[in-house]
């Protein structure tokens, strides 16, 4: 596989964003399908656990759920059981493939009583759509109107009662009365090494691959915490086993692969290691703003936020200060660069992936 100098964030193989090939669908065999195969997030299933148990016991339908993190780390997957625990059916679309008020209402009453809907990138729905959401997870009905003028007639159309499972990379861009309407808030986590050996493993055998402990950690160190980048990690990696070591996936053939794919014993690849790079050789270890940078590399800036950021903050090689973003003297040491003089030594405390946790998590 050949690597160009240039940026290539169009395919990058430790994107969190989903790939045709991570076969997203409802069909992806490696999506786990209840709460005892979702490894990891032990602190959203618990609680999980118990408002579904809850909601079961009580006959009634389970309250809106709202989950939040950055892509990758299953946010999709637990829709999916939240419907399958419940023993009902999930509905799946997105924030911007709903256009018009008519698709949502379309949409709500072909629901069965109970069914999950699933809406991904819920900040990205339009406001005249948000506008018929409001009411239809409050009161389970909707009004329409047809026709203008003195033709006008409003219509209040009853819908069955179901639970809206709302995604989002960005809790902080949700407007205030929607955010208000759900009533469990669940964030997820970066994974850590041994979760996400433990993901890996459990692939490899849905796969048929056959892999050790240390190989499966070592995929695992290098998928900035997200179970999507190890499963397609793991995929790569496999190619390599069958021409070095008869299929098997150990600590030497997943180093040797991922050596090869660039992609660096903390996950980091040239694009991640060229942005880093641009902060200290054009802004002086920074700080530099979003956009500027943005700019510089040639991305967009919502992609830094939402991709690129959350794992270089947590591992500490970023900082935020209200001025924009600056290197840290760790991120230089691994890149093997001086700490610029005259940087500001932002220490890395951020140790949040959102601007507004504190609100989120009330
Ligand atoms: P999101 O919706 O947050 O972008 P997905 O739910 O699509 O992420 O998850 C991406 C992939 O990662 C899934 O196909 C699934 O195979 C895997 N995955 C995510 N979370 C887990 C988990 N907790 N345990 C095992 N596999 C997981």
């Amino acid at each position: 596989m050949e690597f160009s100098d240039e940026f290539d964030f169009e395919n990058r193989i430790v994107d969190a964003a989903e790939l045709p090939e991570d076969a997203g669908d409802a069909d992806n065999p490696l999506r786990p399908k209840n709460l005892d195969e979702y490894i990891g997030q032990e602190k959203v299933k618990e609680n999980l656990r118990v408002f579904i148990e809850a909601a079961k016991l009580r006959n009634e339908t389970l309250d809106h759920v709202l989950l939040y993190g950055p892509p990758g780390l299953g946010k999709t997957t637990l829709a999916g059981i939240i419907a399958n625990e419940l023993g009902v059916s999930v509905r799946i679309t997105s924030g911007p493939a709903i256009e018009k008020p008519g698709d949502l209402a379309a949409l709500l009453t072909n629901l069965n009583e109970g069914d999950v809907l699933f809406i991904d990138e819920i900040h990205r729905l339009s406001r005249a759509v948000e506008e018929i959401l409001y009411p239809s997870m409050e009161d389970f009905a909707i009004d329409i109107i047809t026709g203008k003028g003195q033709m006008a007639a409003s219509y209040h159309l009853p819908l069955p009662k179901f639970t809206l499972v709302g995604a989002t990379t960005r809790a902080g861009q949700l407007t205030a009365p929607l955010r208000d309407r759900f009533g469990v808030v669940l964030r997820l986590e970066l994974y850590t090494p041994e979760e996400l050996a433990q993901i890996v493993t459990r692939s490899a055998g849905i796969l048929g691959i056959k892999i050790d402990y240390e190989g499966a950690i070592e995929i695992a160190s290098r998928s900035r915490g997200t179970p999507r980048i190890a499963n397609r990690l793991l995929k790569r990696v496999r190619d390599f086993a069958q021409v070095m070591s008869d299929g098997v996936i150990t600590l030497e053939t997943a180093r040797t692969a991922l050596d090869r794919l660039e992609i660096d014993e903390l996950g980091l690849d040239g694009n991640d290691r060229r942005m880093l790079e641009a902060i200290i050789k054009f802004y002086n270890g920074g700080p530099v703003g979003l956009e500027t940078l943005a700019a510089a590399i040639g991305e967009e800036a919502v992609t830094i936020e939402d991709v690129y950021e959350p794992y270089l903050l947590q591992i500490g090689f970023l900082s935020r200060t209200p001025r924009g973003r600056c290197i840290t003297a760790e991120a230089c040491r691994h890149l093997g660069y001086d700490f610029p003089s005259g940087a500001v030594n932002a220490a890395p405390t951020q140790t949040s992936l959102f601007k507004d946790d504190q609100k989120d998590n009330k």
